[in-house]
């Protein structure tokens, strides 16, 4: 099978860089596991979904609707039911259907889209027996809004990430009790929106420097034992209470899924879990570019579609042959209270031409006035004073092309975020 831009993974990272491709008068064919396209969004039933690109108020399967709608007028093709099993340096697409058994498809670029997965008790190690009732918060959440089945009726939710806040207002909805939400940092770890609207207005208790020490049951979960932990997360003899209840969620944090990416020899950054892009989404195999969750884990719906935009074009500027010449490149290092930056380098031309825009996120939070500060060798490029940062909430940044002339002479720049004097 042949095709001018392959897109793996069919959620909101993809159909907008399939979409984005097409629009430039390329074939298409986006290739997703699932037998619908949407990825994550169809099992997102809340709403929040839109309010950037969109001014409204959507619920995930209304923004994904949106983007098939779109995706199909552009003349996108998909193969549904369909596992991309393997893809090569040079690009040759491996992929296992029902239907047709094993397809190899011949891309002249690839999108790599796949998302990420939810980390499980065993990436924790949970002490304690080894119950039924213990699910990661994403796998509850289409239990309950694809399957129609209710996973428990009394939860405790180790983890205050997103998916978790969000399931624990959803169980309540659903008349199950919610005894806790457990979070081992001193801090949330999701938007504080989702901490307002799905905990704080349903009464939910949420307690923080709390861990899962056991889970105790035989045949399904009794209760789990909360234990306090000290500033280095160890957990502090005598603080231990035991919580009765019948499911334990997870909602500790998101793996980007790159198992592919890794074989196919993609240089990756250890700090985002994802490959190496520069401001085209382009990883450092020439044609194959990243876009969405894959890349490193987003809030905000909005901006892996802008992700996906990007990387879909630069796709299909690469089959009509028009990237753009490969100048002088600058890496972007983390530095003070930095845990990443995306794109981890960009090209000086793309700078001076047309600005380029930083991702971050922060290690600590710092709940005042804060400085943000670009600077190449000892010169500041840019500078911006926050209200406060939270390693839960992505920050994004527009370096202008005036600071390209600063750049000459070096080949990094270097971000910093510590409190404002
Ligand atoms: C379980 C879970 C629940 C979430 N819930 C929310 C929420 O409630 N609210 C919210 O704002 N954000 C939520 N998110 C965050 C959400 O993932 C992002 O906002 C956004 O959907 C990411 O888009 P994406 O296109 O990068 O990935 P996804 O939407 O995850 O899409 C990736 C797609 O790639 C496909 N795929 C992966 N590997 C292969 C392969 N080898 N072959 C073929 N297809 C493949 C997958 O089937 C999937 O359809 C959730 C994330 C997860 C993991």
């Amino acid at each position: 099978m042949t095709t001018d831009v392959a897109v793996v993974g069919s959620g909101p990272a993809g159909l907008a860089a399939a979409t984005a491709a097409a629009e430039r008068e390329v074939s298409v064919l986006i290739i997703e596991r699932e037998i619908e396209l949407g990825g994550i969004l169809q099992q997102c039933i809340h709403n929040g979904f839109g309010v950037e690109i969109f001014a409204q108020d959507l619920t995930g399967p209304e923004y994904a609707q949106r983007y098939i709608e779109r995706a199909r007028q552009a003349g996108v093709q998909a193969l549904l039911d369909s596992m991309v099993l393997d893809v090569l340096p040079d690009r040759r697409i491996y992929v296992t259907n029902p239907r047709d058994g094993i397809v190899e498809v011949h891309p002249k670029a690839i999108v790599l889209a796949m998302g990420c997965r939810e980390r499980t008790r065993g990436a924790l190690a949970i002490p304690g027996t080894r119950p039924a009732g213990v699910y990661t918060a994403g796998t509850a959440q289409r239990l309950v809004n694809i399957e129609g089945y209710m996973p428990g009726r009394r939860f405790v939710i180790l983890g205050s990430g997103d998916i978790g806040m969000i399931m624990a207002r959803r169980l309540t909805f659903e008349g199950a009790v919610v005894e806790r939400v457990l979070e081992n940092m001193p801090y949330l770890n999701g938007l504080s929106r989702n901490y307002v609207q799905c905990i704080r207005d349903y009464n939910i208790p949420l307690e923080f420097c709390r861990t899962v020490a056991e889970v105790r049951g035989r045949k399904r979960v009794e209760a789990v034992v909360s234990v306090a932990v000290d500033e280095q997360r160890r957990p502090i003899p005598g603080t231990e209470e035991v919580i009765p209840c019948d499911t334990l969620l997870l909602s500790v944090g998101l793996i980007p899924e790159n198992e592919l990416s890794r074989r196919m020899g993609i240089h990756m950054d250890p700090a985002t879990g994802g490959p190496i892009v520069d401001e085209r989404m382009g990883t450092s195999l020439r044609g194959v570019f990243a876009a969405g969750n894959v890349v490193h884990v987003y809030d905000l719906v909005d901006w892996v579609t802008r992700a996906g935009e990007v990387a879909g074009r630069s796709a299909a500027e690469h089959v009509l042959g028009l990237d753009r010449a490969s100048g002088k490149r600058i890496r972007t290092v983390a530095g003070k209270n930095v845990r990443l930056v995306v794109p981890q380098v960009f090209g000086l031309d793309a700078l001076l031409e047309q600005g380029v825009q930083l991702q971050l996120r922060v290690r600590q939070p710092i709940e005042e006035k804060t400085r943000l500060t670009v600077t190449a060798e000892t010169k500041e490029l840019f500078r911006k004073t926050l209200r406060y940062v939270r390693p839960g909430e992505m920050i994004q940044i527009e370096m202008e092309p005036r600071v390209g002339r600063w750049l000459e002479n070096t080949d990094s720049v270097v971000v910093d975020i510590a409190k404002a004097d």
